[in-house]
């Protein structure tokens, strides 16, 4: 299926953006950065020793290491900011300017920061910007001249990357010995001390830029991502980066990703067919249907292949396939030893979010994000239908209970108990889920909402997330399409596999439920555990206060 006139703008604008980038500068001034402009550092336990309510410049300590790792993010073009909560202002204990004071010796210390935000509230003054909630992150992007998707922020507790995530941002902690073991389970992204933290920033900025352009153009690049919705739906930047390098992209997907498939910018044609070393549940291994799929691939005639995996998978069968069928340029992910299917043999660190990870890939193969495109999930416009008109006005909550896995759903009397306080707190609810999940989003529809369960495929889902003013959902596909379209999410996160990696990329989030379940890091499809202790324990109101930290009101808006 052709599918670059049905979406010339999608298709096109990665060209533009590509062309007028080698046109652009003309030199080798190095272009923007694709993941970050500005890191963001909690002040104190994080730059310095935390020593409480200090109004005394004498007593500021750097921690080891702060002043070098700083300066490397500042030659690397980085902007940097303090977001420092001070609620020692609020309660009398130091002045504003014996603040200033302690603020004018960390710079001497530490060198100048191009921005200071501080929060001078209290918990009890219910602001916006004290940590956990976004305002100070809002307030160093608006500042620094950036968004703040495209900052990271270093803290030490679990408030500063909380704040970092339902800004959308990014959240390294750096614990601390006072920092709690929950606080910890829950990060995405943790790093031993300041200096490791700016190692990984400025690894993972490296990491999607590839280190020589592509030496000879490439007319059919050939991309693969087997598995379900989600995996295709995360491996989109990467798949608009190798657009952007190559006249005419390939996608090989599965039969469980092909609707997700449909909706991915930058790609052109798509061919599906089930791996039975990569599906969940394969059926036997057809000697005739690889032979069919090893012609269909030789026939495309791609000069590139660059084949997407999650970390448990193999690229390495399907690389066979690609060298049969005269593919010889290969690059996949492989920490097995690859002898000669592979070109370039990628390896990734465990914990990079999947669609960094896979831009790490592209950018190995020698492929990056033009400018102008930004590292986030999308969705072509054309693919997604509008949103059917009986749903009344947008600024609904989607409350998605369901997923393929049943591990990562949320337990059907929890969403009841969720649907009911949502609407209780003034939210508009849509209960979604597929035609096999008919049974539970009635149910939970029924305690408080709309029950859509099968009523829309995967586009029409799509349509409905889009005008959402958040949706409610486990580690599942629908999360990603709420990354896709931009929507808030409050995740519901089964800690099954890394948050770090699969949890909603680049979108203002919520993390609920119990980090350090017993099922962390099983993979499990089913939950191992009787009562599924890691989500049933949420209490609904911790929904309704997740909306309100990313300021979704009752009433709607936004
Ligand atoms: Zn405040």
């Amino acid at each position: 299926m052709r599918q670059d006139q049905e979406d010339p703008y999608q298709r096109r604008s990665a060209q533009v953006y590509a062309a007028a980038d080698r046109a652009g500068s003309g030199s080798v001034a190095s272009p923007r950065p694709v993941l970050y402009d500005a890191v963001l550092l909690d002040r104190d336990g994080t730059l310095i020793e935390d020593v409480p309510y200090n109004g005394d410049p004498e007593k500021v300590r750097p921690v080891p290491g702060a002043r070098a790792a700083l300066d490397r993010l500042r030659a690397a073009g980085l902007r940097l900011a303090v977001v420092t909560n001070q609620s020692g202002l609020a309660r009398g204990y130091f002045t504003g300017e014996q603040m200033r004071a302690v603020h004018a010796r960390v710079e001497e210390l530490l060198g100048r920061f191009d921005a200071w935000l501080v929060c001078p509230h209290d918990d009890a003054d219910g602001c916006d910007c004290r940590k956990p909630a976004p305002g100070l992150v809002h307030a160093a992007a608006r500042e620094l001249g950036t968004t703040t998707s495209r900052c990271v922020l270093v803290g030490d507790i679990g408030r500063d990357v909380a704040a970092a995530l339902a800004a959308g941002a990014a959240g390294v902690l750096v614990p601390t010995p006072v920092t709690r073991p929950e606080e910890i389970a829950a990060a995405g992204w943790v790093a031993s001390d300041l200096p490791s933290a700016v190692h990984e920033i400025l690894r993972r900025q490296q990491a999607v830029q590839p280190a020589t352009p592509p030496t000879e153009p490439v007319r059919t690049a050939l991309v693969v991502r087997s598995d379900s919705a989600g995996d295709v739906l995360v491996t989109g930047p990467a798949i608009r980066a190798v657009a952007a390098g190559a006249q005419r992209v390939v996608l090989l997907c599965g039969p469980r990703g092909r609707a997700a498939a449909n909706l991915l910018p930058g790609v052109d044609e798509i061919i599906e067919h089930p791996l039975p070393w990569i599906d969940p549940t394969p059926g036997p291994v057809d000697p005739q249907a690889i032979r069919d799929l090893t012609a269909r691939l030789g026939a495309i005639g791609a000069d590139q292949a660059v084949v997407f995996t999650s970390f448990h998978q193999s690229a390495l069968p399907l690389a066979l396939l690609l060298r049969m069928a005269g593919i010889d340029r290969i690059a996949a992910i492989s920490d097995d030893y690859p002898g000669s299917l592979l070109d370039v043999r990628h390896r990734v660190p465990v914990g990079v979010p999947e669609p960094e990870r896979a831009l790490s890939l592209a950018a190995a193969a020698g492929h990056r994000l033009p400018d102008g495109d930004e590292p986030v999930l999308r969705l072509r416009r054309d693919a997604v239908p509008p949103r059917p008109a009986d749903l009344g006005d947008p600024g609904y909550v989607v409350l998605h209970p369901g997923s393929a896995a049943s591990s990562r759903a949320c337990p059907p009397e929890l969403a009841t108990r969720i649907a009911g306080a949502l609407t209780d707190a003034g939210h508009r609810v849509l209960v979604t889920g597929g035609p096999d999940e008919r049974a539970v989003t009635a149910r939970v529809a029924a305690a408080g909402g709309t029950d859509l369960g099968g009523r829309t495929d995967l586009a029409g889902l799509a349509a409905i997330v889009a005008h959402a003013s958040a949706v409610v959902v486990g580690n599942t596909g629908p999360a990603h399409l709420a990354a896709a379209t931009g929507v808030p999410v409050v995740s519901l996160f089964a800690p099954t596999v890394p948050f770090g990696q699969w949890g909603p990329y680049r979108v203002p989030a919520v993390r609920l439920g119990d980090a350090a379940g017993p099922c962390r890091d099983t993979r499990a499809a089913s939950c191992p555990v009787p009562g599924h202790p890691c989500l049933s324990g949420i209490d609904p109101e911790q929904v309704v206060d997740a909306l309100r930290t990313l300021a979704i009101s009752g009433g709607g808006g936004r």
